[in-house]
């Protein structure tokens, strides 16, 4: 668990989207126009995950963009049809060998200088334990635009009970678009020195970073006894623990909106997760944090 959050470490914020297809699979977009897409629309980086294939990414004009080298992998599940693994920073013809495991693939994406995320665990159904099996994973995802197709784009719960039990693990929200109205629905704020990969997967190693849905956060902390967090306007802002540790607060009846909250606990919680939730119902997520007195 990171011991401050990205609001307190000096960079800039950096826009990505972590998952993307292309017409490279069974996207609808060559990766060219995917890029071209978000960059157009204000990110600043774009990881292209096609399923079984690295797209070549020296081939791509990217002024303005960071763009991470990334694929799709399908390792099998045990006691379950397959894991969905986005592998940042591969090479070009990096895969998911026949027969292989997630864990073999994992640890050979980390030696080439890679990351792993596990993709969207509510719309994988993968149990907690399948999930718990796997090490160095540097993420999962809590939110997936394509997945909400099927009211599973918000994977909120899986992430609560992997932290609940053990499972330390940041998240990250992503479009995994494959056709464009899957544009924008969700992405990840960075917080990194420089606008280049290396400082990129930096950050994303430190945990510096947030998901979001609309709504920005601009500081989340712990000090003098208390929990404090200020974003955006919405109408709620929780504080998410283990169990029935917690608080949320609410926008006025009068829909005056909120935009920070302070909540008391005790510095001996595991942890608190911080989310808010603005008026048109997106949400925004902050890494678990655990209290120093
Ligand atoms: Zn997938
Ligand atoms: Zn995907």
């Amino acid at each position: 668990m990171p011991p401050s959050t990205p609001f307190a470490t000096p960079g800039i914020w950096l826009k990505a989207n972590l998952h993307a297809h292309t017409t490279a699979s069974d996207g609808d977009s060559p990766p060219a126009t995917r890029v071209q897409q978000y960059r157009d629309a204000g990110y600043d980086v774009l990881a292209i995950t096609d399923h079984h294939t690295v797209v070549p990414i020296a081939e791509l004009d990217r002024p303005g963009m960071v763009l991470l080298q990334s694929l799709e992998a399908h390792p099998a599940c045990p006691g379950g049809p397959i894991y969905h693994l986005v592998c940042l920073n591969v090479p070009v013809g990096f895969a998911c060998g026949e027969g292989e495991s997630a864990q073999s693939l994992i640890d050979r994406a980390r030696a080439a200088g890679g990351e792993v995320i596990l993709a969207h665990p509510y719309w994988c159904g993968r149990t907690i334990e399948q999930i718990q099996a796997l090490d160095h994973l540097l993420a999962i995802e809590v939110y997936n635009s394509t997945c909400r197709r099927i009211g599973k784009g918000d994977s909120s719960v899986v992430w609560d009970y992997l932290l609940a039990t053990g499972t330390t693990l940041p998240a990250v929200a992503v479009d995994d678009v494959h056709h464009d109205d899957d544009l924008y629905g969700g992405w990840t704020m960075i917080r990194a020195r420089e606008a280049t990969s290396e400082a990129v997967l930096e950050a994303l190693r430190a945990g510096a970073f947030y998901a979001s849905c609309g709504p920005e956060i601009t500081d989340f902390g712990y000090a003098n006894g208390a929990f404090f967090l200020r974003c955006s306007p919405v109408a709620e802002i929780s504080f998410i623990g283990r169990g029935a540790q917690g608080r949320s607060f609410f926008a006025s009846h009068h829909g005056e909106p909120l935009q920070e909250a302070l909540w008391t606990a005790s510095a001996n919680l595991p942890y608190i997760r911080a989310m808010v939730t603005d008026f048109a119902g997106r949400r925004a997520w902050t890494q678990p944090l655990r209290p120093t007195a």
